[in-house]
């Protein structure tokens, strides 16, 4: 099924300056480069053009993205006022380090204080950046009040915060730190949803609580609202600081700004990335005043965080997220679909286990003789794009702006893809 192409292969567009031949360059002929280090299981897939939530083959075949690039393309591809934004700083100025004031950065980070519990703000390019950039945060607070010994952080099984070093021991996934020399100290991880383990890892030594309101890579696993209030008071008792990793549920994607502002509190550090860039690189860690104190002159730094590029695109999906009843779309939106979501259920009861997530962030958990692999190699034959996630579970994270209609595709195509995985299964 789905012939169909993209009305504007092969023509001149009259609003984007599309080529009339695919260039050499876009095009991915025959097999994979070995000159690209070979780290990603990667689809035989590749895209020269974006419109929306459609992603352009070089064949002109059109693919429903619900993807977005990782929750990163918030509004999704080529939104008119992100490449108005991005094309006229383009023309003005690129970068000029950190050694001087950056205008747009100073914008953003008002923006973001204004929005958030947060006083601080520190650009970087990536979620790891991000979270490490939140940790030594943490650990320099207690260094500067005098508590050195207090540089420890509780994690929880499941968790993902990214591939540095350090981030990579906050996880503490034994399959991502293998071969890779000793772990970076100072990570202690426990069971998610065990409170009497929780309270248990809470030491002398203990710096923070570092935690993903809604773990995404560990397969769209919610953190009840009541839990975050317990870690909020658990912090507050014991002098720790709270940090939230909103990378993957931030900007918009669990229908509010940030997923915490369900439960009605706020952490003391947040790290930040993939939306806000919309597709640009750009990460980001947030801090109260107090939490910051330690990030003083020459504490911290990043060559390209937070470049003229980067904020004008961040300034521009800011308005975008905020515009009225945009959130309130999001969260309609995320309803309805999570309705035709639970209507699959019904039709696959023997594939199916769960539907679950917040806002955008969707997870369908498949019965343990389905593999997420091969229910997002089967929707891509229905040319759909999903992703896969730990717990058996099958990411959905369309860009926040998908129409009802695409909406519509998506879930039928999900249900043809269901459809031929079934024979693959059990
Ligand atoms: C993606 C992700 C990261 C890592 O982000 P990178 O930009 O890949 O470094 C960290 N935390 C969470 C929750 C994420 O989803």
């Amino acid at each position: 099924m789905k012939t169909e192409r993209d009305p504007k292969a092969g023509h001149q567009s009259a609003s984007v300056a599309t080529p009339t031949v695919v260039a050499a360059s876009d095009s991915c002929a025959g097999g994979p480069s070995p000159a690209v280090m070979a780290t990603y299981a990667r689809q035989n897939l590749s895209f020269v053009r974006g419109e929306g939530t459609w992603l352009i083959t070089p064949e002109g075949d059109r693919y429903l993205d619900l993807a977005s690039g990782v929750a990163v393309n918030v509004l999704g591809h080529t939104h008119p006022r992100l490449v108005e934004a991005l094309q006229a700083q383009a023309g003005k100025l690129w970068h000029t380090s950190n050694l001087y004031r950056v205008a747009g950065q100073e914008r953003v980070a008002e923006r973001l204080v204004d929005l958030t519990f947060a006083d601080r703000v520190f650009f970087c390019n990536s979620g790891a950046e991000a979270c490490e950039g939140a940790i030594k945060t943490a650990r320099r607070y207690h260094f500067v009040n005098g508590a050195p010994e207090r540089w420890r952080i509780i994690t929880f099984h499941g968790a993902f915060h990214g591939r540095t070093l350090a981030t990579l021991a906050a996880a503490g996934n034994p399959k991502y730190l293998e071969g890779f020399g000793p772990e970076v100290q100072g990570f202690d991880h426990v069971p998610f949803g065990d409170h009497d383990a929780l309270e248990k890892a809470v030491t002398a030594e203990t710096a923070a609580i570092m935690i993903e309101p809604v773990q995404g890579e560990g397969g769209v696993r919610t953190v009840p609202d009541q839990c975050l209030k317990g870690l909020r008071d658990l912090c507050d008792d014991k002098g720790l600081l709270l940090i939230f990793d909103e990378v993957q549920t931030g900007i918009g994607r669990s229908g509010r700004l940030f997923a915490h502002e369900w439960a009605g509190i706020s952490p003391d550090i947040m790290a930040i990335a993939k939306g806000i860039g919309g597709g640009f690189p750009l990460g980001a860690f947030l801090a109260t005043e107090d939490a910051a104190k330690g990030m003083t002159a020459g504490t911290h730094g990043s060559t390209f965080g937070g470049n003229p590029l980067a904020m004008a695109v961040a300034d521009a999906v800011l308005d975008a997220v905020l515009e009225r009843d945009f959130l309130t779309e999001v969260q309609d939106k995320a309803l309805r679909f999570k309705q035709a979501l639970e209507g699959l259920k019904d039709q696959f009861p023997d594939m199916i286990a769960e539907v679950r997530g917040l806002g955008l962030l969707m997870g369908v958990r498949l019965m343990p003789a389905y593999l997420p692999a091969d229910v997002v190699s089967a929707a891509i034959e229905q040319k759909l794009l999903l992703v896969g996630a730990g717990d058996n579970v099958v990411r959905l994270l369309p860009p926040l702006n998908i129409s009802d209609e695409d909406i519509g595709k998506a879930v039928q195509r999900f249900a043809e893809a269901l459809e031929c995985a079934r024979g693959k299964g059990a």
